[in-house]
C-alpha cells in the first residue's frame, strides 16, 4: 500500500507543535479530517507560505503516518484570502469552519461534506469581492445543511410531535423540530420568520443565501437551534455565531 496520497483538502486551522512543527487540520475529498503535521517552521513559511491560511483550499500531497499524516506538499487551488479580508466575511467564515472542524469526525470519506464546504467558500469569497451582500446567511445555511448531510433534518414544516401545522413557535432539539403549544417537550421560543428561514435555507442553494435578506432576531434564533441540533446530535458545543 502506497502511504503517500494527493488529495483537494480546504485548511480549517491549524496550531503549533513543539518549537518548529505545526500541526494543521484539513478536510479532505478523500479522507475526510485529516490531522496533519507541517515539519519546521522555516520550511512551513519558505515552501508552504500563505497557502496554509483557514479557508485556503490546496492540492496536498500527505504522507499516513500512524498517528498524524504529513504534509509534504501543497499547491493552491483557491486562497479564498477575500473572505480574511472582510470583517463580516471572516467572522461568517470561522463560525462554518469552526463547525465543520468539531462535527466532523478524522479519517471518514465525506465527500458530500467536503463539497459543501467548498461550495460555501467559492460562494462567500464572491460574495466578498462585491458589495452589499449577507454573510451571515450563507453560513447559516451552510451549517444547516452540514447537519442534513449528518443525518439531523429538523422537523419545520409541522409539529414534530402531532403533525399539527400552524402556531409552531417552539423548538426543540430532542424532540427534532418545532413544536405546537399543545405537545410536550423542553423548548425554547422562535418566531415564524425563523421557521421560515430555516426552510428556505434548506431549500436553496447557497447561491441564493449571499442575496437573501433576513431580519436579525429571525438569523438570532436559527443560529440558536443550530447550536442546540449540534449539542443534543453530533455532542459538540459551538461557540462562534457568524
Ligand atoms: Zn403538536
Amino acid at each position: 500500500m502506497p502511504r503517500t496520497y494527493n488529495t483537494d483538502a480546504i485548511v480549517l486551522g491549524s496550531h503549533k507543535l513543539g518549537e518548529a512543527d505545526r500541526v494543521v487540520s484539513l478536510l479532505t475529498a478523500e479522507r475526510g479530517k485529516v490531522p496533519t503535521v507541517v515539519k519546521g517552521v522555516r520550511k512551513i513559511k519558505s515552501r508552504f507560505g500563505g497557502r496554509l491560511e483557514p479557508f485556503s483550499r490546496i492540492q496536498a500531497q500527505l504522507y499516513e503516518g500512524r498517528n498524524l499524516h504529513t504534509l509534504t506538499g501543497a499547491d493552491t487551488i483557491e486562497t479564498n484570502a477575500v473572505i480574511r479580508d472582510r470583517p463580516a466575511a471572516l467572522k461568517a467564515g470561522l463560525a462554518v469552519i469552526d463547525m465543520f472542524s468539531r462535527a466532523i469526525p478524522e479519517l471518514e470519506h465525506r465527500p458530500r461534506t467536503y463539497n459543501l464546504l467548498a461550495n460555501y467558500l467559492r460562494e462567500t469569497a464572491a460574495a466578498a469581492a462585491g458589495d452589499d451582500h449577507s454573510f451571515k446567511t450563507p453560513a447559516l445555511g451552510a451549517q444547516l445543511k452540514l447537519l442534513l448531510l449528518a443525518g439531523y433534518l429538523p422537523h419545520l414544516a409541522s409539529c414534530a410531535v402531532c403533525g399539527r401545522d400552524e402556531d409552531l413557535r417552539r423548538f426543540s432539539a430532542a424532540t427534532g423540530g418545532v413544536l405546537c403549544p399543545g405537545c410536550p417537550g423542553e423548548a425554547f421560543s422562535v418566531t415564524p420568520e425563523t421557521v421560515s428561514l430555516m426552510r428556505v435555507l434548506l431549500e436553496q442553494p447557497l447561491s441564493q443565501a449571499t442575496q437573501m435578506e433576513a431580519g436579525e432576531k429571525a438569523v438570532h434564533e436559527t443560529w440558536l437551534c443550530i447550536r442546540e441540533l449540534c449539542r443534543f446530535y453530533l455532542g459538540c458545543e459551538l461557540r462562534l455565531e457568524p
